[in-house]
């Protein structure tokens, strides 16, 4: 069966996603050939966004986050447009996504679990008050509220737990999914990595550039580019 043929067999599609969605937008993601992890630092990627580090080194820990992560000229590309006109017509019932960059939502989808967070909400550490993701672009060194309490970004570091409501409603919508597309992930960062084994469903559809874990258990395994095959459709 075609993917096609697939997605107008089924009604409530969940779609699972990971820095691959965004590669088309611009964004690199970490594990590809031009991914960040295949870059030079003097620390590694997953040093520098850990829990540890942001405390430690808050000042490296901006320089590389401001640099690194905080794509906000980018703009959805056709996979995250065709989401949101799945779920306007009620064929998506959900994205479930490791990005952190917003995409999905400036493409207009509603229901998006953000499962590591995103740069779009920051939190001040000592009275709470909330900043944008370009109040964060704009200033220089480590970002302080008028109270003088550290800005944090809302985004799960390496060593952080991921958010209980979150984590249950993407569970649940995975849960009730007749059909699961999963994209643009190595399927190697936990959690997050182990929420397919929950999908019931008949048609479990996986897109991604590289092999995966996955492949061996999927009706349908399509190794493209995911904005050109759901662009495509
Ligand atoms: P990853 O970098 O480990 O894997 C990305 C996968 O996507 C690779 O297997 C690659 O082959 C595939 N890919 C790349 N471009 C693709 C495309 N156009 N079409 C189809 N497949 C494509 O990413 P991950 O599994 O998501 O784990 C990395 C972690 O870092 C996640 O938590 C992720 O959220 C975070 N991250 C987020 C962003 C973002 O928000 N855009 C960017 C980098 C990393």
């Amino acid at each position: 069966m075609t993917l096609r043929e697939m997605v107008e067999n089924s009604k409530q599609i969940v779609f699972f996603g990971g820095a691959g969605v965004s590669t088309e937008s611009g964004i690199p993601d970490f594990r590809s050939e031009d991914g960040l992890y295949r870059q030079k630092y003097d620390v590694s990627p997953e040093t520098m966004l850990s829990s540890d580090y942001f405390y430690s080194h808050t000042e490296d820990f901006y320089r590389f986050y401001r640099d690194k992560m905080l794509p906000l000229g980018a703009e959805p590309n056709a996979a995250h447009k065709k989401l949101a006109e799945w779920e306007r017509e009620g064929k998506l019932l959900a994205v479930v996504t490791q990005n952190i960059d917003g995409l999905h939502q400036k493409a207009g989808s509603k229901r998006v679990y953000e499962l590591h967070g995103s740069v779009h909400r920051n939190t001040c550490l000592s009275c709470g008050r909330k900043f944008s993701a370009e109040y964060i672009a704009r200033g220089k060194g480590v970002p302080r509220c008028e109270c003088g309490g550290l800005i944090k970004p809302d985004v799960v570091l390496y060593g952080e737990l991921l958010d209980d409501e979150t984590v249950n409603g993407a569970l649940r919508a995975i849960r009730r999914a007749d059909m699961l597309i999963v994209a643009g992930t190595s399927l190697t960062v936990y959690p997050a990595a182990g929420f397919v084994d929950h999908f019931r469903g008949k048609y479990l559809v996986l897109i991604n550039r590289d092999a995966t874990p996955l492949d061996s258990r999927c009706d349908l395994v399509i190794h493209e580019k995911v904005g050109e095959v759901l662009g495509n459709l």
